[in-house]
């Protein structure tokens, strides 16, 4: 049975009143519509769980305080998912094992985004501790690919089937909750900006298998980390168009290699992030990050090529 109760819960807090509850399960909002740096966080009532603690710092301190949590799962290692992960030191933390080392260290974090240059790598290292509040965590348990917990909530006890979903990171989980028609999908957050691979672990092909294994789950309700974050029954288009926009960033990156490209060519062309933004060396390195994935994927296929001569690097269509 799928319970559909939109009701704001009478809380005081402004954000506590912006929760959606699907039965037992919350998705509480995150800042900002869940854009980056926020996310959108979910909460099984009952079982005090809490999933992705980036949402809201005021509305998790009252959670914590008034509905209690027992412990917290992430769906991946990503900062904006941990935000105030800090205000659960005390309680243990579940994640995947591939997605558990970058959280047990600042320089294994910044190792798993490649960052490169040392002057990003500082300004990262100073972003992740004071605005996302990075404290090095191991996890008391680790999923173990595709799984079903069994939460004791009540009246009748809530199965979540832990879904291994990589691609955006080697470790991601989607939480399924069966009996409520709950799909928690994460960062395959269905919107028009499209999927994040950018990581050295993180895969294209492997993001679109995960999407359609998601979109194959068919659940009435799909809740996501980001901006609006609840999809009623979505239809094949959504998770299409989220898929067409890899094809869209392949199609542009072909075209611009016309000619013969550095890699300094392919980032001033925002293919990604559209146009430049601020902090520009944050940007440009995601711009950087995503054209190396399809520049591999396109000289893989066949489509690309490395281009003789130059002293930098380039790149050109065959
Ligand atoms: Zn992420």
């Amino acid at each position: 049975m799928v319970r559909r109760d939109f009701t704001a819960t009478p809380e005081t807090t402004p954000e506590m009143a912006a929760l959606k509850r699907f039965g037992p399960i919350w998705l509480i909002p995150g800042d900002n519509r869940g854009k980056y740096p926020f996310c959108n966080s979910v909460y099984v009532e009952g079982a005090r769980v809490l999933i992705d603690p980036g949402s809201d710092r005021s509305a998790l301190t009252q959670l914590r305080d008034d509905q209690g949590v027992d412990q917290v799962w992430l769906t991946h290692w990503h900062e904006d998912h941990f935000t105030h992960l800090d205000l659960f030191d005390d309680l243990p933390l579940w994640i995947a094992k591939p997605d558990a080392a970058p959280l047990a260290d600042v320089e294994a974090f910044l190792d798993a985004y490649d960052l490169g240059d040392d002057a990003l790598k500082q300004l990262f290292r100073v972003i992740l501790t004071e605005t996302f509040h990075f404290r090095p965590r191991q996890p008391a348990r680790t999923f173990d690919g595709d799984e079903t917990i069994v939460l004791p909530t009540k009246p009748a006890t809530t199965t979540v089937r832990v879904i291994e979903t990589p691609g955006h990171t080697p470790g991601h989980c989607a939480f399924f909750f069966e009996e409520h028609g709950v799909l928690f999908t994460g960062d395959y957050d269905l919107t028009p900006f499209g999927p994040w691979y950018g990581d050295p672990g993180s895969s294209i092909e492997q993001t679109r298998r995960s999407v359609r294994k998601l979109q194959a789950l068919d659940a009435p309700i799909c809740l996501t980390a980001h901006e609006d974050g609840v999809f009623e029954q979505p239809a094949a288009e959504i998770w299409d168009r989220y898929l067409q926009v890899i094809d869209e960033r392949q199609r542009r990156y072909l075209a611009y290699l016309s000619e013969p490209r550095t890699m300094a060519d392919i980032v001033g062309q925002w293919i990604v992030y559209r146009k430049a933004r601020e902090p520009l060396a944050f940007f440009e390195f995601g711009e950087r990050a995503t054209a190396q994935k399809h520049l591999a994927a396109l000289t893989a296929s066949g489509q690309v090529q490395h281009h003789p001569g130059g002293e930098e690097p380039r790149w050109v269509r065959c």
